[in-house]
């Protein structure tokens, strides 16, 4: 079967092409800049690749872009979409290439009479963000919709680009009877494939190189290898549909730094959180969903120790 990988070189991206080429799958991989080893060495030093990976050069800015790379495929994984913080045009950098991209990709999935499946990254920032209160004892399930306005006055703006997106890709999919599905991860850590550092892997970095202080924050985490698996079901249990949210488990900053210290007690960690405002509080996400797949979640302190060794692999870590 081939299929196609939209942003293949990314974190997340590259586990999931690692394992399509081990369960036999022809992948046509997308990436901006082909010619660019840090972007693709990685990728085609894979077991597999020689054989069944085929890179394509697609924009989610240019129109059409995707058609050559989508043409013949009877899945499509759409994972590419800018994931940073530091943004000066929110517009420009991060709204129009997941929004547009979305519609490129989806476009070009309308024109391919293969195309069965196609699986969206969406994310928990399209699901948790509506005002509605997060506390230990709520439940924060698929049912959940984050509100654009309440992400624009907040310029949470990364949020706002998938809330955006996903909003975008059920639109479409409604209008033109295509069968897509979304995964909805948390932070997505554990070990990289690719060279570069990527977001929420600095989010474990950035706790560990000097930080005087942790952000007061929770977050749900989960496994990139259980995110890239979940991909997969998803495109080939028949029976998945709609949104599937990925969370291990939601913790405080304060709780990772102290699993952080029981696995590397010699480590420079943060002593206290970056404000004096009680610890923002955690939640609960419902995993009877992803359950349904057949997804038993690597747990918390695997990953963070995944991530770690991996950043020191890399020499991240000094
Ligand atoms: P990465 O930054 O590693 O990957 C993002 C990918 O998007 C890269 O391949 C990048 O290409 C591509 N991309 C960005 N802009 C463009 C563009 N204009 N045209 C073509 N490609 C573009 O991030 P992740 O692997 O973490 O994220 C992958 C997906 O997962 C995203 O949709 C993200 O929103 C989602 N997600 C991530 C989570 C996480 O914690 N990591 C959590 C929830 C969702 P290039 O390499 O050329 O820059």
């Amino acid at each position: 079967k081939v299929v196609c990988v939209t942003g293949a070189s990314g974190y997340i991206a590259s586990w999931l092409v690692k394992f399509l080429l081990s369960r036999g799958y022809t992948v046509k991989a997308s990436v901006r800049d082909p010619s660019d080893p840090k972007k693709t060495q990685h990728l085609v030093s894979l077991e597999g690749a020689k054989e069944r990976l085929h890179l394509f050069k697609a924009d989610l800015l240019e129109e059409g872009s995707f058609d050559s790379a989508i043409d013949g495929c009877h899945g499509v994984f759409h994972t590419a979409s800018p994931f940073f913080h530091d943004v000066k045009d929110p517009q420009v950098e991060l709204i129009d290439p997941a929004v547009k991209g979305t519609l490129n990709v989806l476009n070009s999935c309308t024109k391919a009479s293969s195309v069965k499946r196609v699986v969206v990254t969406s994310s928990m920032a399209a699901v948790a963000y509506n005002g509605k209160p997060r506390t230990p004892d709520v439940t924060v399930d698929e049912t959940w919709f984050s509100d654009p306005e309440l992400c624009e006055t907040s310029k949470m703006w990364y949020v706002l680009s998938k809330t955006l997106a996903e909003d975008t890709a059920w639109k479409l999919a409604k209008e033109k009877g295509l069968d897509i599905v979304t995964i909805n991860p948390a932070m997505v850590i554990g070990p990289l494939l690719q060279p570069t550092l990527n977001t929420s892997a600095a989010a474990v970095l950035n706790l560990i190189n000097g930080a005087k202080t942790f952000p007061n924050s929770s977050f749900g985490w989960v496994n990139v290898k259980d995110v890239a698996n979940a991909h997969i079901q998803v495109f080939e249990v028949p029976s998945a549909n709609g949104r599937y949210c990925l969370v291990e488990r939601v913790v405080h900053h304060s709780e990772i730094v102290n699993i952080l210290r029981e696995l590397y007690p010699n480590l420079p960690l943060p002593e206290r959180c970056v404000d004096e405002n009680p610890y923002v509080p955690t939640y609960q996400v419902s995993k009877e969903k992803t359950r349904s797949l057949g997804i038993d979640y690597i747990p918390l302190k695997v990953s963070i120790k995944e991530t770690v060794e991996s950043l020191k692999e890399r020499g991240f870590i000094h």
